[in-house]
């Protein structure tokens, strides 16, 4: 229930969280509601008030949807930028940014008879005296129907592209077992696409060479060493049909960061982040596997740039929360806990998200979690290091 929305007239002092400004009548419910909330230097916040958001959708709603606050719906209505989100301290600027958050479609691949592709893969290694930085890569798979009924998938065609987004590798790709189903509106792919096409396994091993980028396998557990970072969207469809695996700590997925979901914690397609986020149409025919992985590394990268606060650990921080810092949040005694304020405890639990990961890995690899219980972390802080 969002109090803020319908305060109680009887009510004296009130709880109120640093983050979300939700406000609790007993300081218990405020610390129950900061453990559970993990408010995060991830979450979208307004421009005008600096609420945070759960995801992209519920700062659209705050900022300019029915129930908007008056203040933040005028300003964002004079200086916002719908694709991001961002507010500008001036109309000048707001139309300078457009035109370089607008972005224009990528030019489609089609299904034309390439052959497949593959840039001279030298293997990158930024890491001379530079912390530890992953370089993404953005893979799309295409799907052609197996079995009786034609529902199995199985891989037809691969992209994955660089930063850049220029093609790493492309290639179509010939099934382990008959095709029932070109499933050609989609796909664009017939027969003479796959009759001549790369094994599964020699696409495998290709696929693999570009992701460890040299590294061993142990180190690539570990930290990611000079791994790449996989991008995509609903990767494990992907991964799945190329029957193939890749540590969790080194995947992006679109489909899986909190920011980029429904409020619920349901993706949405790559088809409307790319409309709403980017700002035009994929998709509309046969889908285009470059075409897609543009926009996922499109996506990756905006969100990666968010403005995510500077480290601050350690600093500026009364004795008692540093001392917790040391301990799960969850582990902290209730009474000791209360006698914070509300933006030691927003501190806190921001510091205890990120000191779970930094212990033991790089900034970069905060994946591991994100995955499972906070995406919001997926996308890592590493955008300010970079
Ligand atoms: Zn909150
Ligand atoms: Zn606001
Ligand atoms: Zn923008």
């Amino acid at each position: 229930m969002d109090s803020e929305t319908n305060p109680p007239k009887s009510v004296k002092t009130r709880h109120k969280c640093s983050a979300c400004y939700k406000q609790y009548n007993k300081k218990e419910h405020l610390v129950e509601h900061m453990k559970v909330s993990y408010h995060s230097v991830h979450q979208p916040k307004c421009g005008v008030c600096k609420k945070h958001c759960r995801s992209f959708e519920s700062l659209r709603e705050h900022s300019k949807g029915l129930l908007a606050k008056d203040n933040c719906s005028r300003i964002f209505h004079e200086l916002g930028c719908g694709l991001c989100m961002k507010i500008f301290d001036s109309c000048i600027l707001l139309s300078e940014h457009k035109w370089t958050c607008q972005l224009p479609p990528p030019t489609r691949l089609g299904t034309i008879s390439l052959p497949s592709m593959e840039l001279k893969n030298s293997i990158s290694d930024r890491s001379n005296g530079v912390p530890k930085i992953h370089e993404a890569v953005a893979m799309d798979c295409e799907m052609v129907g197996g079995g009786s009924d034609g529902t199995l998938n199985l891989c037809g065609r691969v992209c994955l592209i660089d930063e850049n987004e220029d093609i790493i590798f492309h290639a179509y790709v010939k099934p382990q077992m008959p095709v029932t189903d070109y499933r050609s509106d989609l796909t664009g792919l017939s027969e003479e696409h796959l009759r001549d096409a790369m094994p599964l396994k020699e696409v495998q091993e290709k696929i693999l060479e570009i992701l460890y980028n040299g590294e061993s396998i142990g180190i690539v557990r570990v930290d990611g060493g000079k791994a790449k970072l996989l991008v995509g969207h609903s990767l494990e469809h992907d991964l799945d049909c190329l029957n193939m695996t890749y540590p969790d700590h080194l995947i992006r997925d679109t489909a899986k960061y909190h920011p980029l979901m429904k409020t619920n914690l349901v993706s949405h397609s790559l088809k409307y982040l790319t409309k709403m986020y980017l700002g035009y149409d994929i998709q509309m025919g046969i889908h285009d596997p470059y075409e897609d992985c543009v926009s996922v590394m499109r996506l990756y990268k905006r969100m990666r740039d968010q403005d995510h606060l500077k480290d601050f650990v350690g600093s500026c921080l009364p004795s008692q929360v540093t001392e917790f810092i040391t301990n799960e949040f969850d582990c902290c005694k209730m009474k000791d806990l209360e006698k914070l304020t509300p933006d030691e405890l927003f501190e806190m639990s921001r510091i205890n998200r990120k000191l779970e990961t930094t212990d033991d890995y790089d900034d970069d690899v905060m994946a591991l979690e994100g995955a499972t219980r906070n995406s919001s972390c997926a996308f890592t802080l590493s955008s300010k290091h970079r």
